[in-house]
């Protein structure tokens, strides 16, 4: 198995804000992870893409980035066309795109123009994410108000030319050999951990369960969370996992999409993150 990550575009945002609940972090929370701020202007660099994952026939995407078309800020894409013709890869091999969860910034390449771009792959859901934003009667959230083109940008929309391609699936199950999908559901109703398995180790593509490296070492609280109490749990239960298994990860979001791992530290929290 041979994972890539693909760079589309960026979001990158003003520290202050990101996180909310009893505990927000002020500067002394921020020290330890100030490395992976941006280093010019101090704000946080959400990098926008995709994972690309070869595994015996199928060559299969992890999630869709922002896409082509004009963006609202904060979000730039149209990097993933470039990044798939570095690897030598054309979008018509693609076999499989398994979506982390269904935020706009993660289903950019689905169809471009009211056309499928991927045309050969099947398109794996969650079904709860599915069900929640495919709706056409579907209420876009604060956040999403000022960011999304509605008429192009909603699920109802975006996945339209494809309906044809979708396949659900329900909670932990293995969508294709080697790989799992892990219930990680908070930050949105069906949001989705990809285990990889393959010559008997494992990494995982943990997608939105957090967007900085304080948010999983330090139990941070985004703001923007369908559900406060389940995406709580599901990163206090995904740090455990990845600690004690040692296992190496990759999250939607981390800055140039490098995989990292968690160590023992003796100071703060006692558990430290590294970029590999
Ligand atoms: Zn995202």
């Amino acid at each position: 198995m041979r994972v890539d990550g693909l760079i589309d575009g960026e979001a990158v945002l003003d520290k202050e804000g990101l996180y909310v609940g009893d505990n927000p972090p002020g500067d002394d929370d921020w020290a330890p992870y100030a490395k992976y701020l941006d280093q010019c202007t101090g704000q946080q660099i959400n990098t926008v893409g995709s994972y690309l994952i070869r595994h015996g026939d199928r060559v299969i995407l992890q999630d869709a980035g922002m896409g082509p078309e004009p963006t609202l800020p904060p979000f730039t894409g149209g990097g993933l066309r470039s990044a798939l013709w570095a690897l030598g890869v054309s979008p018509l091999d693609i076999t499989d795109v398994i979506y982390s969860h269904l935020h706009i910034d993660h289903i950019g390449w689905t169809s471009v123009g009211g056309k499928p771009y991927f045309p050969n792959a099947t398109l794996r859901i969650d079904r709860r994410d599915w069900d929640h934003y495919s709706r056409p009667d579907y209420k876009m959230e604060d956040w999403e108000i000022p960011v999304t083109h509605a008429e192009r940008d909603l699920v109802s929309k975006r996945f339209a030319p494809v309906l044809d391609r979708i396949e659900l699936f329900d909670g932990d199950t293995e969508p294709l050999p080697g790989i799992v999908a892990l219930d990680a559901s908070g930050h949105t109703p069906g949001s989705t951990v990809l285990e990889l398995r393959s010559d008997g180790e494992k990494g995982l593509l943990i997608g939105d369960l957090v967007h900085t490296q304080g948010e999983l070492v330090e139990g941070w609280e985004f703001v923007i969370n369908h559900d406060r109490r389940m995406a709580a749990e599901a990163i206090e239960r995904f740090r455990k996992y990845i600690y004690d298994n040692k296992i190496p990860f990759a999250a939607a979001h981390f800055p140039g999409l490098l995989w990292g791992r968690l160590k023992k530290d003796p100071g703060g929290s006692g558990i430290a993150y590294e970029t590999l």
